[in-house]
């Protein structure tokens, strides 16, 4: 219908990228033909754009608007749990003539606390870091770039 803001779910449309046309597969929760690499979160009931993970640490979604700034998030949070093994481990270097006590033992556990987080995260930084070189998301990984790109096969 001329001039209807209203979008037809039959209605065809084709976006091209990297110079191969995809179809625009229709969100029926949304009610509009999303474009290509952009997915539908269930828990935020949205369609989001280069669709990465929904977090449930920052309770969002990570996407095109705010892929950089969960990088950010990760790359100081990695730093800080560097500078947490480095303080614990100097300062147990230090104590190391005292008897058992309490700071010696609280070290201990913070450093071995730190320790056990820094691994996830630096594996996740490292997903990241890789998904930004080569421009693909995890989650394209996951799902073939086909149905991703163009899960409604009507174009043939
Ligand atoms: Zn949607
Ligand atoms: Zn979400």
């Amino acid at each position: 219908m001329p001039g209807s803001l209203e979008q037809d779910p039959e209605a065809c449309h084709t976006a091209w990228m990297f110079r191969h046309a995809s179809q625009m597969p229709w969100c029926h929760q949304c009610k509009f033909h999303r474009p290509p690499r952009t997915l539908h979160c269930a828990t935020c009931n949205i369609c989001v754009e280069e669709y990465d993970h929904h977090c449930r640490w920052v309770n969002n979604c990570i996407g095109h608007r705010n892929f950089w700034l969960f990088l950010l998030l990760l790359v100081s949070l990695f730093l800080y749990l560097v500078a947490l093994l480095v303080t614990c481990v100097i300062f147990l270097v230090r104590i190391l003539d005292m008897p058992l006590c309490i700071e010696k033992i609280m070290s201990f556990i913070v450093a071995l606390s730190a320790t056990g987080a820094l691994l996830p995260v630096f594996l996740l930084l490292v997903v990241l870091v890789v998904s930004v070189n080569t421009a693909r998301r995890p989650y394209e990984l996951q799902v073939s770039r086909a149905e991703y790109l163009c899960p409604d096969t009507r174009l043939g």
